[in-house]
Parts: structure tokens; sequence; C-alpha cells
């Protein structure tokens, strides 16, 4: 029952509505000054739409009241503002001019009729009834310094025609990641002197923040003075960058890019815009020729109108809306003028939804507050329109524009407040672009000398142009011109130099300071990329890995020494293993001595004997334990348990001892050990007497005198106080003298370049690892349009393996390569054989054993014979001389016991026996 009340009360609202309705013509007001002329035909043309466009405001027709004002004529603007309010208008649009919009705005503030604008428009704070359709401009300065950081611009000129110009871009003078430099252009319409000033400072990056009629003169003349290259690049601010005629400038190749509020391309614009230059009235057709395109201005006005009629018609829906006459010299008001405005400005913001969370009906907010309506979304030609609490449209979405050799301009992304800037150009695009850029184009390659990387080509020939050129970045290079389609020109920097920055002028040299000149293209040798050059110049993706690492003389062989067998354990083990051996032999004759088993009868036929003999006297158990160490064995064996361990447990220790032995004994005899004084750059550091130094203003020059680990800074000090300097011109020079001064001097030289020589000059090589990591790279001066180009061309040889087979070519197969390699094979082979100084110690031993031998022998000999001459009584010499007939007649194999005589000793054997027993005599 309720329900149906409530609803027959709503049906009732509603109908009533309909009867207070707005009048049949509803005049609006434009003030346009003479140069507003497309403004005004946009707002006729916009007035034309809604009128024939019957969804929005059905029963009602605008009208246009147009004032037309000499510029600047404020007072006559004050006039045209109070006699369009006293014919009854609903709001009032324009004019463009600041201090005449001024006025009209506050008159219409005091009447509170909404004033409508679309001009660009500093001021922070708005009035109650105003309002303006051109983006905010903290916004757009915050969309500019997006875009240039995407762009990752670091450094650039802003050149502006009005002070306007510079509130515009406050937000790219406070970022503090750039430096930006500022230049106002001169009032006349010569533009040259200043852009050629802007060349010679070598600024490569422009915001150009001119008037849009200005911006085609401007670049025309940035043309003429070579301000136009491939490595300028120019951001435009205006957004009716579109409509400038880029066509010429697109040949030049430099990089423009702009944004625009008005996509042109969008179905809707378009069919805007097609009825604007051939519907009936043909507003377009009447503009003078350069203004025939709809500016963004325009767009501005014709979105205006239509979110005016828009506001209206939903005012109309839910009040009794009538309009007044206003006059300016009483106190009466627009009492809708408020909720107009407010209708205009609550579009797209949030929604309202009651408490229960549920979004109204149209019905029910037809009959409610403005500030309770549903969320509407109103689109215009300038996108969505959208305004925030404070009335500014600060929500608004650009696209972002650059030149583009195929389109002349292209949308490559957009700008929006939340997402900040996007491109939209896909990797396949991007590639597409540079490759289209690069192709057919001549590079200057600019290099320096250095084997193998580029080289002069030995030839009896007299060869020109790039025929005279060979190494391995030549080929690089022409591999990357294949696959990118240009054409190159090698030229041998000037200087010779790779780059270095004086660190009082701050000027670049070598091949870094042609690229910054754009005297040359591309930057190619054995080019480490340092953080330095980084800031200067750009470079590609890496094409080759190393590190610094030390040069020097090859250790000299160390000849083998007579001993070289006792290597395999060193002199403690030796000396523990005589110890070992004494011990053991000691042991076993006190055990043997204790154990009843080792007393034996020695005549085993004696079954009593009266006497026991133990046969590990003190000499017998040296002997056994030697035999058995040196695996001979002896002839005899103990017989006791306590005997046979300590038997078992020095067999055991044999056994380890000389398997490890001869384990090692082969590599000790057959590897050679090396004899270097300096093994790493901590040896070099610690040490004066070997000096070391490394090429001259190179990245490994900066490497040393930046570095601040204290080995490489007292590496550092030593080298640069050296006298004479142990600094090079060159890396050659460097090897030369390594070569020469005989293991007095090392050089400090990259890994790659190290690796060239020592596969060429056998008798240098690399001494320890690397001390730090880093890579060569192609050189580009800064914002090269070609570093992507070149970079992805360098990953694609990477990958194809074409940049290892180039390596292979130019380091192991041409100009030498590969020399080293084979000596050391056949050094190889040779030390596969043991000389006799591998060996000759055991010789010696052997020698030494047998002279010990004999000399024993004689002693043994000499004594026997003196104690028979004793026992005899005869001479010394006597029976020395008969023992020596004795011993030189070789016939005689048996000898006569010598029976003791009487008055001699008990001793009755020949000088060979020397006990009762153990000789038989033969004869
Ligand atoms: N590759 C070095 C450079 O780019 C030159 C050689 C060196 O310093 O070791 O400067």
């Amino acid at each position: 029952m309720n329900i149906t009340i409530i609803n027959f009360l709503f049906v009732f609202c509603w109908c009533s509505f309909q009867i207070f309705a707005l009048p049949d013509t509803i005049l609006i007001g434009g003030i346009f000054e003479e140069r507003d002329e497309v403004q005004e035909l946009a707002f006729r043309y916009a007035v034309e739409r809604v009128n024939k466009d019957r969804s929005t405001l059905p029963d009602s027709k605008l009208s246009a009241q147009i004032e037309r004002l000499p510029a600047d004529d404020s007072f006559k603007a004050s006039k045209q503002v109070c006699k369009l309010l006293r014919s009854g208008v609903a709001a009032i649009f324009g004019p463009q001019s600041e201090n005449t919009a001024n006025h009209v705005q506050s008159i219409c503030d005091a009447m509170e009729v909404p004033h409508i604008e679309t001009r660009w428009d500093y001021k922070l704070t708005r009035d109650a009834y105003s309002l303006n359709l051109y983006p905010y401009p903290p916004s757009l300065s915050s969309a500019y310094r997006d875009i240039l950081m995407k762009l990752k611009w670091k450094n650039f000129v802003i050149l502006y025609d009005s002070n306007e110009g510079l509130v515009r871009l406050q937000n790219l003078l406070k970022e503090k990641t750039w430096t930006v430099t500022v230049r106002q252009l001169p009032d006349n319409s010569d533009y040259r002197p200043l852009l050629k000033e802007i060349r010679r400072s070598q600024a490569t990056h422009i915001v150009l923040d001119v008037a849009p009629e200005k911006i085609y003169d401007v670049l025309d003349q940035a043309l003429q003075v070579h301000l136009m290259s491939d490595y300028h690049n120019y951001f435009i601010t205006s957004l009716d960058f579109n409509q400038v005629d880029l066509e010429k400038f697109s040949h030049s190749r430099t990089n423009i890019t702009g944004v625009q509020l008005v996509d042109p391309q969008k179905p809707a614009v378009e069919q805007v815009v097609e009825e604007w230059m051939y519907g009936e009235q043909r507003y377009g057709r009447l503009l003078p020729a350069h203004l025939k395109r709809v500016t963004t201005e325009a767009a501005l006005m014709y979105d205006a109108v239509t979110l005016f009629a828009k506001a209206l018609d939903d005012l109309d829906n839910s009040h009794q809306v009538d309009i007044d006459k206003l006059y300016c010299e009483g106190d009466k008001t627009w009492q809708h003028g408020n909720s107009l405005i407010n209708f205009m400005k609550w579009y797209g913001s949030r929604p309202y939804t009651s408490n229960d969370g549920r979004r109204r009906s149209r019905a029910y907010t037809a009959v409610t507050n403005f500030t309770q309506m549903e969320q509407i979304q109103v689109f215009g030609l300038t996108g969505l329109i959208k305004f925030d609490t404070a009335g500014f449209r600060s929500e608004f979405q650009l696209d972002i524009l650059e030149t583009d050799p195929r389109e002349i301009l292209k949308k490559v992304g957009t700008w929006t407040n939340q997402g900040g800037a996007n491109y939209t150009r896909t990797w396949a695009e991007l590639v597409d672009a540079l490759e289209l850029n690069l192709q057919n184009r001549t590079l200057i390659v600019s290099t320096a000398m250095t084997p193998p990387y580029t080289m002069l080509k030995e030839s009896s020939e007299h060869l020109k142009g790039n025929d005279r050129y060979e190494g391995f970045c030549f080929d690089l290079i022409h591999e990357i011109a294949l696959i990118r389609g240009f054409n190159y020109t090698f030229r041998e920097v000037a200087d010779g130099n790779y780059g270095s920055k004086d660190r009082n002028t701050g000027e670049w040299d070598g091949i870094v300071r042609e690229l910054l000149d754009h005297k040359a293209d591309l930057g190619i040798v054995d080019f480490t990329i340092t953080y330095e050059r980084e800031e200067a110049v750009d470079f590609s993706m890496p094409f080759m890995n190393l590190g610094i690492s030390i040069i020097y003389k090859k250790p000299q062989k160390k000849s083998p020494s007579l001993f070289s067998f006792m290597s395999p354990f060193s002199v403690d083990v030796w000396i523990y293993m005589a110890t070992a051996y004494l011990g053991v032999s000691v042991l076993l004759f006190i055990l043997a001595r204790m154990s009843p088993d080792e007393w034996d009868c020695p005549y085993p036929c004696i079954e009593e004997p009266e006497e026991l003999e133990n046969s590990f006297t003190l000499l017998n158990s040296l002997w056994f334990i030697i035999g058995t160490f040196l695996c001979q064995g002896a002839d005899i064996a103990p017989k006791a348990v306590s005997t046979r361990i300590v038997a078992g447990i020095w067999w055991f220790f044999t056994l380890i001892m000389i398997s490890s032995y001869t384990a090692n004994l082969a590599a000790f005899l057959t590897v050679e050990r090396m004899d270097s004084p300096i093994e790493s750059a901590e040896d070099l550091a610690k040490q004066t007497k070997i000096k070391y130094g490394c090429k001259m203003g190179g990245s490994t020059y900066s490497f040393f005198r930046d570095s601040s680990i204290p080995t490489y800074q007292r590496m550092w000090s030593v080298m640069s106080s050296a006298r004479p300097t142990v600094f090079t011109e060159s890396n050659d020079a460097g090897v030369e003298k390594v070569a020469k001064a005989d293991g007095q001097y090392a050089f400090l030289m990259e890994s790659s370049s190290i690796e060239y020589v020592v596969e060429r000059k056998c008798e240098l090589t690399q001494v320890g690892g690397l001390l730090d990591s880093k890579s060569y790279g192609i050189a580009l001066p800064p914002g090269s349009p070609f570093t992507g180009a070149i970079s992805s061309a360098v990953l694609m040889l990477k990958e194809n393996g074409m940049l290892h087979k180039l390596k292979n070519k130019w380091w192991k197969q041409r100009k030498g390569g590969g020399h080293c390699q084979k000596e050391e094979k056949k050094d190889a082979a040779s030390a596969a054989e043991l000389g006799l100084e591998n060996v000759g110690g055991v010789f010696v031993v052997m020698v030494g054993g047998i002279a010990l031998a004999c000399v024993t022998a004689c002693c043994e000999f000499a004594w026997k014979a003196r104690k028979l001459a004793t026992d005899d009584g005869v001479t010394f010499s006597e029976e020395l001389c008969k023992e020596l007939l004795f011993i030189v007649n070789c016939k005689e194999n048996s000898k006569p016991v010598r029976k003791k005589s009487s008055s001699s000793n008990t001793d009755s054997s020949s000088i060979y026996g020397s006990t009762n027993y153990g000789y038989t005599d033969k004869k």
C-alpha cells in the first residue's frame, strides 16, 4: 500500500516538473575577440549540433548570442557581458584573452551566471561560477615531466616564447634529476642566432614551448642551422602540435615528440570534423587555410557547449528552471546558476550511493538534490570531461606522438593522471622503427689501431677506404651492418686515443670526443665500458667480457734437482722415516732378546745344546728392518709372537710408505716446476724490484687511479711516481717493454688482449687472475637513435655464435695465432720422457753406496791382515802383500784355513773366516 502511494507521489512530481519546462529558446552568450575566429565558429557549430541532436534539451533550442571585441578591450567586454545578461542568457562562453576573460568572470560571478572558458589559465583558484575545460596547467606540467622522464632525458634546453611557457613548464624546472637550460626566443622572427648558439653548446634535447603558429618556423630554422640531425630530439608542448605540417622534418630523422588532447583519428572526432568541414554550414571552410583543422581550443569550445547543454537538460529534469534577465547595476542574481555549474562539475565524479549501498534510480534522483545524482560520464572531442573538487580539469588523457618516417606522426603512447606516461609500442614496432631508421645510411665508425681489434691490412697494393682495415672490430661492424642494412666508413680517430676526460677542463678526447661532436656515429675498438664514459656517451650491449690482469715474462723452468727422487716426501718425512727405522730396529733387537722363542740352538742336530743363540743381534735387526723396508726380505725371520707383531706392523708401514712414494714419484719427476717471482697483483705491490705500468689514459689507468682498494692504491702511487714513466702509449708498447725487460717489468693489461699476446709471444704469460670484471661495447653519441638497433644486433651475433667465431678467427687463427700452443704441445711430448736430470740422484746414491761398500771392504781386509800378521809374527806389509797376491790370483777359488799358532790366541780362521765354523777346507 505504502509503495503505491510513494510511486504515485513520484509520478506526480515528475509530471509537475514537466509542466515547468525550459523556454523554447535558451540564449547563451559568446564573447570573442577578433583573433578568436576558430572558437567563435566552433561555438556556433556546437550550438547547431546540440539543436540537431534531440536527445539533449528535446523541447528547447539553444540560441548563440555572439558579441565581438577588439583584442584586450576589457571595458568593452564588461559592457557586452551586461548586455548579454540583460537579454537573459543561461551562460557566457569566452573570451580567450586573459585580461578580458577576468572581467567577464567577475561579472558572471557576481550575477551567479555560469561562465565557461576554454583557455590556458595558470590561476590556481577559480571563481565559483566559472568553469574552464582547458586541462589544469599543473597537471599538464606533470604530464610533460612524466613523458620526459620516460624518454630518459637528462640535459635539455627549454626554448620558450612567452613567460607563460615558464609557468607551464614549472614542473620541469623544479625536477632535480636533469639539467635544464632556459632560453627565450627573440621577438623578431629570426631565431637562427639563438639556435646556432644552442648547437654550439652541443645540446641535443630541446623542449619547445611556443605558440602553435611559430612551431613550423622554429623547426625550419633549426633545420637550416643543422640543429635537426639524428641526434637531436624535440619535445613540443603545444597541444596543437599535430596541426603542424612536419613532413619536411620527418626526412631529417630528428625525433620530435609531442602530445595531443584531441585524437583526430577517433571515429567520434572524425565525424564531427567531417561535418565541421563539409556540413551544411561548412564552418571549417569559412576559416583561412591554416586554421581549417579543429584546434584544441575549438574542440574544447565544442565540448563546453555540449557539456552545458547536458547539464541544463539534467537540471531541467530535476528542477523548475527559468532564465531571468539580469542587470549588472541591480542585485538580482540567477538562482539556477549555482546548480547548473555544479551539475557540470559533478559529471564523472564519485557516484552517489544510498546508505544501503544501492545506486539510486533516475526517477529517484530526479527529485533529489543534484549532489545525489548517479555518476554520469560525459565524453567530448577532448575525451572524458571531468573536474576535480576545486573545479579544475585535472584528469584528462593525452596521446603521445612521435615523428615516424612512414606516417609522419605516430601515436606511441598515452599519459593519464593515474598511470603517468605509458608507451604502447610493441617491441616489434620499436625494432621495426629502429631498423627503418638505419637502413641505407652510411655510418661513420671511429676506431684506433689496436691488434687484433682494428689493424691496417698488410698489402703490396695501395688500399683505400674500408679496404685498408681488418680485425675483429671491423668484422663485427660488418656483421651488424649486414643485419641492420646500413653502410659504414671506418675512420681512424685523429689523436689515437680512446677517450679520457681531462680532470681540469672536463673535456673528452679520442673517440668519445668525436662521438660528442657528432663527427662519428659509432666508436669501436677494445673500448671498455666505464661509468665515466657511460655518462658521456651511449654504449651498446657488451660484445666481450674481460678483466685487468698482468702480463709478464714466462717463469723459467726449474731444472730438476739431482735428488729429485727425494721430492715425493718432505725432509720431515724422511727424518721421521729414518728415526722410525732405527727405533723399530732397536725395539726388535730388545724384544728378540726378551722373548724366549728367539733363543735357539744354532745346530739343529744337537738335541741338548749347551748354548742358545739369538739371530736378532743389533746388526741383524738393522739388516732385517732395512731389508723388509726395501721389499727385499732377509735370511732371518722372527719366531716369537712379539717380534712377529713388530715385523708385521713394520711391513704395513713399509707398504703404505712405499706405495705413497711410488705414487708421488711419477708426478715429481715429470712435472716441471716454474719459478716465478710474482704470482699476483699483491706480489707486485709488495716488491720494488720489478717495475710495472699500464696504458696511459686507458680504462686500466683510470681503474688504478680511482681505486679505493689499498693494494691498488699502493700500486697507483708506485706507478704514478715512477721515473722514467712506467706508463706506455699503447698496449703494444707495454708488451714490447715486458719482452725486453727480462723480468724487470710487468704490464697491467686487459685479459682479452693478454690472451691475444700470449698466443703469439710464447715467452710471455698472464700472471694471476682478474683484478676486476668489465666489458667492451660499441660507443654511440649520447641519445643516439641507433643504440637499440646496434645492441640487439650484438645480442643476435652473440647468440648465434658469430662473436665466438670471430674471436677464434682473430685470436687463434690469423696473424700467428696458435703458435704458442704448438710449442707447448712439443714441450709436453718431450716432458713425457725422464732424463738423466730427473733420475741422476738415484745413480749418485748407488755409486755412493758402492763406494762405501768398497771402503768398508778395504777396512775389513786391512784390519784382518793386521791381525793375522800379529798372529803369524810377520810384518803387516808382508801379510798384506801375501793376501793381495792371493786376491789378484783369480785362478784360486779356495783357500786353506790358517791354523792358529800356539803362541797366538785360539783364533784359527783365514782372513775371510772369523769364527770357528762356517768354512770348509776343500783341499
Ligand atoms: N680498453 C682500454 C680502454 O678502453 C684500453 C686498454 C687499457 O686501458 O688496458 O681504455
